[in-house]
């Protein structure tokens, strides 16, 4: 009799979870981002938010920030994820960055075409953000821009295993984050949120000045999987942009 219960439940949750995961969003469309608010209670946010991410930073504005980013990454295992949004690597046990002077550890990156953020109205093909987690919970982003050029060799073995069909793969070597990073950590921080649904706030974002390359080969191999997956930048709303190096 309790097996039965035991079953019972775990069917309920499955399908409970099932159909929250069901709430189809994507980047074009009646499920496009100008509609994500309104595809879910869950989603409310997306429309209502008034720090969403990401903006266009205005460089002019930016004030000045003491504390500079430091990394303490290290190669982990991981797996490389299509959740059918965008291509995510997780890492296990990726190291961890001090971000606004608080240690934040890496959980994953994932990658948009074109870059989310604009820089003074620029706009770069590819992006990478790498997603990081605070003791006390809180979500802290830094992100890389790409420009097209030179293969990236750090992220080669990635685009040669990742997933064309929503699915996942074992990293086949351990990897470590500092790979991706451009020579240079001066960076612009605000405050924003999830970029994908439901768009919940309080992430800090630190966009790095400088860009890193990928090949055009690189990018189109991404582009045939998802062809945009970039949410279009979103009101400041007073916000305040500040920079460090
Ligand atoms: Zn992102």
């Amino acid at each position: 009799m309790k097996k039965v219960l035991v079953v019972a439940c775990l069917t309920a949750f499955a399908s409970l979870s099932y159909a929250e995961g069901a709430v189809k969003w994507g980047y074009e469309g009646n499920i496009g981002p100008a509609n994500w608010g309104d595809l879910s209670k869950e989603f409310a946010t997306c429309k209502t938010g008034q720090v969403q991410a990401p903006i266009d930073i205005q460089t002019k504005q930016a004030g000045k920030n003491s504390a500079p980013i430091k990394t303490n990454y290290k190669a982990s295992a991981g797996e490389i994820l299509n959740n059918g949004h965008t291509i995510q690597v997780n890492l296990a046990d990726g190291g961890s960055a001090n971000l606004g002077g608080a240690d934040y550890k890496i959980l994953q990156f994932h990658m948009h075409t074109p870059a989310e953020e604009k820089i003074d109205g620029k706009s770069f093909p590819f992006n990478a953000h790498l997603v990081h987690k605070s003791a006390d919970g809180k979500l802290a982003v830094i992100g890389i821009l790409f420009n097209e050029g030179k293969e990236n060799v750090a992220l080669k073995d990635i685009f040669a295993a990742m997933p064309a069909a929503e699915g996942k793969t074992p990293l086949k070597a351990p990897f470590n984050a500092s790979a991706m990073l451009p020579s240079s950590l001066a960076y612009y921080n605000y405050a924003g949120s999830l970029t994908t649904p439901g768009c919940s706030e309080g992430v800090q974002f630190y966009i790095l000045k400088t860009p890193v390359e990928l090949s055009s080969a690189q990018l189109s191999s991404f582009k045939k999987i998802f062809p945009m997956n970039a949410r279009p930048v979103m009101p400041l709303n007073g916000r305040k942009i500040t920079e460090g190096s």
